[in-house]
């Protein structure tokens, strides 16, 4: 059996990855650090689910270490008296949740533990950390070159360090994929997600009875997570659901609209999201037949191909075919007095332009008229 050790702090990344090293066949130890956060609820939620597991057969050893005292010396919202910040998850003043070289210390702990058990099992033990790139932005001690040269450093400042190795499983994924990941593990292991995920913590500032506000960032981030994978998210908030995800889902439009303001033009702007129009035979992509594919100028999404496109003379780029993969959403659109049929992107729900039936028959008769502006060219 494959030996595993990794950080369980009680959230929903560490609960998903210790669900997929159990499903990966690992006898796995468990670490959950106490460093004086205000959401500790958080370790008790994990020990409900390490009893949970081994409940339904599923043994994993467990340690809480007690690094309150060290801690308490450093600064942050986390663990002083500041006040924890609400608000969408990637704004600037989510840095104060940032605990001072906190990733290194715990994985220092955790390496040395990996390390005692290697020697001490007479096995290779590989160290998981739940780690994903959405968590970049505003923490820099989740970066991949972070771990890379931490890594580093503790394989030539150790004995036998080539007993132990690092893993990031989740490190290109997001929320959303690690829950996909959580759901597939219940499959197989026969568990109950939700009775899992209400075990869990993600909120930094959780009231006397453990329950989330969801107003903090790492809240929000959750809720979203659990909308766009389509299930109500099991652990108990102060507020009902409904409320709680239409607050996230106005945070996020919020927060996206400064996005879309800053990355794009005034036309790209208007066009995407305020459903305007470019002037015909203006737009870039209109005469424009390189090889290559059209992706969704505001998410990135690839939309059309060059294969797809044909001159229509229309004054606006022309497709006759979306990608395969575009999953191009249809609206019907009775704007200035016609009835049109709206095509927008089904991940970002950026206005594209409409579809008409009058494309070319070879290719089932219809005609996608989108504005250059709401599209990038990339080659290939
Ligand atoms: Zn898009």
């Amino acid at each position: 059996m494959k030996t595993a050790v990794m950080a369980l702090s009680g959230g929903m990344d560490s609960t998903s990855l210790l669900l997929r090293l159990i499903r990966e066949g690992n006898s796995v130890y468990t670490i959950g650090f106490n460093y004086g956060q205000k959401h500790i609820v958080e370790l008790e939620r994990a020990e409900q689910n390490i009893a949970y597991l081994e409940k339904n057969g599923y043994k994993v050893i467990h340690k809480v270490v007690d690094l309150s005292s060290l801690m308490s010396m450093f600064s942050g919202s986390l663990t002083s008296k500041e006040e924890v910040p609400t608000g969408h998850y990637e704004e600037e003043q989510m840095k104060s949740t940032v605990v001072p070289n906190r990733n290194a210390i715990f994985s220092s702990i955790i390496y040395g533990y990996a390390l005692s058990l290697s020697n001490e099992l007479s096995t290779n033990v590989s160290i998981s950390l739940g780690v994903h790139s959405g968590d970049h932005a505003i923490y820099p001690d989740c970066r991949p070159e972070f771990y890379k040269i931490l890594n580093h450093a503790f394989e030539i400042g150790n004995w036998d360090a080539e007993n132990v190795s690092l893993e990031l499983p989740y490190i290109d994924g997001d929320k959303e994929s690690i829950l996909q990941d959580a759901i597939v593990s219940c499959d197989v292991l026969k568990l109950d997600f939700d009775t899992i995920f209400a075990n869990t913590n993600t909120s930094y500032d959780p009231d006397e009875l453990g329950r989330s506000s969801g107003k903090t960032g790492s809240d929000i981030e959750r809720i979203l997570a659990f909308h766009a994978i389509g299930r109500k998210d099991p652990v108990e908030y102060q507020d009902d659901w409904s409320t709680v995800l239409s607050h996230a889902l106005a945070l996020e439009s919020e927060h996206m609209d400064k996005v879309y303001r800053e990355k794009l033009t005034e036309l790209q702007y208007q066009v995407t999201r305020n459903s305007a129009t470019e002037r015909a035979f203006t737009g870039i992509y209109d005469k424009h037949f390189e090889t290559g594919n059209y992706h969704c100028i505001c998410c990135g999404k690839l939309l059309f191909r060059s294969t797809g496109k044909y001159n229509s003379g229309c004054g606006w780029p022309a497709f006759h075919t979306e990608d395969d993969n575009a999953d191009i959403k249809r609206v019907s659109d009775y704007s200035h007095g016609m009835a049109r049929i709206e095509v927008k992107c089904s991940k970002c729900d950026a206005h594209l332009g409409h579809v008409f039936e009058d494309g070319p028959l070879e290719y089932g008769g219809e005609r996608y008229c989108i504005n250059s502006a709401a599209l990038e060219f990339r080659e290939g």
